[in-house]
């Protein structure tokens, strides 16, 4: 079910193991002129073209597609008690990680009379996106809104699919969620033309200044196409789980965890290195049982034996680091001895699981981090969702005569050396040069 990668004779200094390691065929640039189709229609023809793609896409016409706030306290009324003390938890943990993250403002003194303050200022308006095609992520409601309300964020606006199952209503999980969180700016609308609504400004929705939330290959295109015109976060798509395990790895929870993943979507990776032969057969003969115990076994099948999933053998430890580091996976488990020292020497992950238990589903629910996290390699260079994200700085230069006067000179010096005569005189003319 699951290709087999062997590592361990590999040239260490020559193999790229970027490209050793399986990935998703996630390929946003063939998704591009669809999509870019899709956010010029919805730029132009606005409220129409969301609701041909509405009816598109997602199989029904929704005539408004602001969800009332009548819709909103009824979902939360008829929520199950079980499914909101689950979701109360959940937001408790979030708000608490979420508060500590915040950062104060850093200022400078840097003479008399001369300060340098860095301060942090939250964005104006956000939209958040909530992914709702192939399952109502309602956990994403809270991933999405607890950082941005912890930031102080003046406005929200969450999106998510209008459900055929629902006339056309965003799943009521979700707007329960968001009703839990006062979240009032709630749209039924699904994947790109969600995106290019924010982005443009569309009918009864605002242009927001940031979008965040992770999607599928049209959401993160259209992410991608119209940063800039908005901000995002990063390209959080098809999930992915890597797992670095020794002997000592627990091949039920190795294989339980790979297909957690899987279970997202037919695109996902799961993706087991490891040092263990005896570990990797273990794992895949636990792999066949479990997966035929499963609710989405079509989906995950397709998943587990796609080119984006399979175990890599390698050598020791130490290849093990190389290989997850350069293959910077949206979500890292790590079932070794001593899992948290060889945790403290990755440098690329979205989010990194330490020991046997800290399962990705922990993560994915309750653990208090944040579960939209970057994806396809993304982790090298961008972060997780977090108070952060929904934060911009501005520096704050505040000099008196004299210290303007301190540093006078070196201002006109530097600006003679790069010819522009016009920045020195802005100095000289304040002290009646
Ligand atoms: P989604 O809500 O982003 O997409 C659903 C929308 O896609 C639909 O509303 C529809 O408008 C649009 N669509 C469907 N077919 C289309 C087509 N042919 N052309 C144009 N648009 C089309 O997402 P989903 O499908 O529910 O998938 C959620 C994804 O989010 C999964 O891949 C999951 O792994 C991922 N995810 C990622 C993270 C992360 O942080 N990286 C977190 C949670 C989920």
């Amino acid at each position: 079910m699951i290709q087999r990668i062997d590592l361990r004779g590999a040239d260490r200094d020559a193999v790229d193991y970027r490209a050793a390691v399986p990935r998703a065929d996630f390929d946003v640039e063939a998704a591009v002129p669809a999509v870019h189709a899709i956010c010029e229609a919805v730029r132009t023809r606005g409220l129409d073209a969301i609701r041909d793609f509405g009816q598109r896409f997602d199989g029904v016409t929704v005539d408004d597609i602001r969800v009332t706030p009548e819709a909103l306290r009824t979902a939360l009324d008829e929520l199950d008690p079980a499914i909101r003390a689950g979701l109360e938890e959940s937001i408790r943990r979030l708000r608490a990680t979420c508060a500590n993250e915040l950062e104060r403002d850093a200022v400078t003194d840097l003479a008399p009379g001369a300060r340098v303050t860095h301060r942090k200022v939250p964005i104006d308006r956000v939209g958040l996106y909530v992914p709702g095609g192939l399952a109502p992520l309602v956990s994403s409601v809270l991933m999405n809104v607890v950082p941005a309300q912890t930031a102080g964020v003046g406005s929200i606006a969450l999106a998510s699919p209008p459900q055929k199952e629902f006339g056309g209503q965003v799943h009521p999980t979700i707007l329960a969620a968001c009703a839990l969180l006062g979240v009032e700016e709630v749209y039924a609308v699904g994947g790109a033309q969600a995106i290019a609504m924010f982005a443009y400004g569309v009918g009864p929705c605002a242009k927001v200044d940031l979008v965040t939330g992770p999607g599928n290959i049209y959401t993160v295109t259209a992410k991608r196409l119209l940063k800039g015109q908005v901000g995002i976060d990063s390209e959080a798509g098809p999930t992915e789980i890597a797992i670095l395990a020794d002997d000592t790895g627990d091949a039920a929870y190795v294989a339980a965890d790979l297909i957690s993943q899987a279970e997202h979507d037919p695109l996902a990776a799961s993706v087991l290195v490891t040092t263990s032969e005896r570990l990797a057969d273990d794992v895949e003969a636990e792999l066949d049982k479990q997966v035929s115990a499963t609710k989405h076994v079509e989906r995950i099948r397709t998943s587990l034996s796609g080119n984006q999933s399979g175990i890599v053998l390698v050598a020791d430890l130490e290849q093990g680091l190389d290989v997850v580091n350069a293959y910077a996976a949206e979500h890292l488990e790590i079932h070794t001895e001593d899992a948290s020292s060889y945790a403290a020497r990755v440098r690329n992950a979205g989010a990194i699981f330490v020991g046997p238990h800290a399962p990705v589903s922990l993560g994915d629910y309750c653990a208090g981090s944040n579960h939209v996290l970057p994806t396809a390699g993304c982790a090298c260079h961008s972060s997780g969702l977090s108070v952060r994200a929904f934060t911009k700085s501005v520096h704050v230069i505040d000099y008196s005569r004299d210290a303007l006067a301190e540093v006078a000179d070196h201002v006109v010096t530097l600006a003679e050396a790069e010819d522009l005569p016009g920045h020195g005189a802005a100095v000289r003319v304040r002290f009646g040069e």
